[in-house]
């Protein structure tokens, strides 16, 4: 294993100091760098202006690899070009090159060369521009002040258009280490704690890997990876997978909708949803990859009592002595979705997602889902009350995301178990 190369970002542009737009960029940088044996050392957003962009390339070290991003349009805030070659002491010139990769974008568009284009052709002495699939400033990379730089623009698009073919450069140039020894487990309907502790004896056992743990959309992630010191991951994913069982959904990068998604094109099975407190961000999260609708029959968005009866078949009864958010209502409310639409499958909620209507009996958060099954051994329905701690924003989230779990344990575990007799992080509600 080789040593891993420091990398530092920064990330240029007013906007991102001024709440105006968050820095994604980033993210798309690390992620793209994922695979390889790299230490992310600095990560800033500075505004378009020289000193602030040189101040932060002095805070990078020699030997680094050192992303900028931003400031390579044409317009008169874009200064990064001019800033970097102040800071290297070299000169911007016009690149035939990089003017190539430039009018070859608009020729593409089928549109006018502007009398801005040029400046976009022109490139810090030492640096090499590379063609950008996406938009019309080229990226630049190469080595300054012996760091090795890659300059790209803001546009996320072009982002992440251009990363690959920055990287392929990069390793052309023998830059970036070969991939390193990574885990990943992804949980779902789990607190980091919870997580952090049922790691706790395997990350005692080996403390030199280094072990990073973050929230996510879906519940928790958890990384180890290599480290010179420690050397590689011996046989740690099995025990990591023993250590946190049923809450683990994915080993590496796939999020839990086409986790679902793939689980129920593999076993031909198809889903409905009948939300009451999400209004479909169920429905949205179990849409959200191609394809689904191979799987995906459609939903209900049933608030009104009448619409739940008129829709679903809830007894006005049942409505009237237990009330909306109820075991009795989300079973009728799952078993009349998979009944009317036909579906393996479906998954119910009903909920209090704040900040008003909760009571002592029903306090905010409390939401009860239901999961309605046909398989061989004919219907089956399970119900469970959570009591989400968040606010209204994010409780509808945390709804989806066990929602989405739900049916991924039903998938994975068979629809005989109770998917709420495994682990779960949430105290139980009523
Ligand atoms: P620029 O290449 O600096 O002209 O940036 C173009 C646009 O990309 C900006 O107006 C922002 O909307 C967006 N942008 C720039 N930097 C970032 C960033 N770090 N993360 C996300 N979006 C960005
Ligand atoms: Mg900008």
């Amino acid at each position: 294993m080789e040593a891993a190369v420091g990398v530092c970002i920064i990330a240029v542009g007013d906007e991102l100091l001024e709440g105006r737009t968050v820095d994604t960029n980033s993210r798309r940088i690390q992620r793209a760098l994922g695979g390889h044996a790299v230490r992310t050392r600095l990560v800033q957003s500075v505004p378009d202006q020289p000193d602030a962009i040189a101040a932060a390339l002095d805070q990078t070290r020699a030997g680094e690899l050192v992303f900028l991003c931003g400031g390579l349009g044409s317009t008169p805030d874009d200064l990064t070009r001019e800033a970097v070659a102040t800071w290297a002491g070299v000169a911007v010139c016009p690149d035939d090159q990089a003017l190539e990769y430039v009018c070859e974008r608009f020729r593409l568009r089928g549109r006018p060369l502007p009398s801005t284009a040029a400046l976009q052709g022109r490139v810090p002495a030492g640096l090499k521009a590379l063609p950008n699939p996406v938009g019309s400033a080229p990226g630049l990379v190469g080595r300054l002040r012996e760091r090795w730089l890659a300059m790209l623009p803001g546009f996320p698009l072009e982002v992440d258009g251009l990363l690959p073919v920055v990287l392929a450069e990069l390793d052309a140039k023998g830059v970036l280490p070969t991939a390193r020894d990574i885990l990943v487990r992804r949980c779902a309907q789990v607190t980091e704690m919870e997580v952090v502790r049922l790691c706790g004896p395997l990350r005692d056992a080996q403390p030199d890997l280094h072990w990073s743990w973050w929230v996510t959309d879906w519940g928790v992630d958890v990384r180890v990876a290599a480290t010179d010191k420690a050397g590689g991951l011996g046989d740690l994913g099995e025990a990591l997978d023993v250590a946190l069982g049923p809450l683990v959904f994915n080993r590496g990068t796939q999020d839990l909708p086409l986790v679902v998604q793939e689980r129920m094109l593999q076993a031909g099975h198809t889903c409905g949803v009948a939300e009451s407190c999400t209004a479909g961000l169920i429905g949205g999260a179990l849409t959200s990859h191609g394809g689904s609708s191979g799987f995906f029959r459609g939903g209900f968005l049933v608030y009104a009592d009448e619409v739940k009866t008129g829709l679903l078949g809830v007894s006005p009864a049942t409505l009237a002595v237990d009330g909306a958010v109820s075991e009795p209502v989300v079973r009728a409310m799952a078993d009349g979705c998979r009944e009317r639409l036909g579906c393996t499958h479906a998954i119910a909620v009903s909920g209090i997602s704040g900040p008003g209507g909760g009571s002592p009996a029903n306090p905010v958060g409390t939401t009860w889902m239901a999961v309605s099954s046909q398989d061989a051994g004919g219907p089956t329905t399970w119900a469970h009350a959570y009591r989400f701690p968040a606010d209204r924003e994010r409780n509808r989230l945390l709804t989806v995301a066990a929602a989405l779990d739900t049916l991924r344990r039903v998938q994975e575990f068979g629809a005989d178990r109770d998917p709420w007799l495994l682990p779960l992080a949430w105290p139980a509600g009523p």
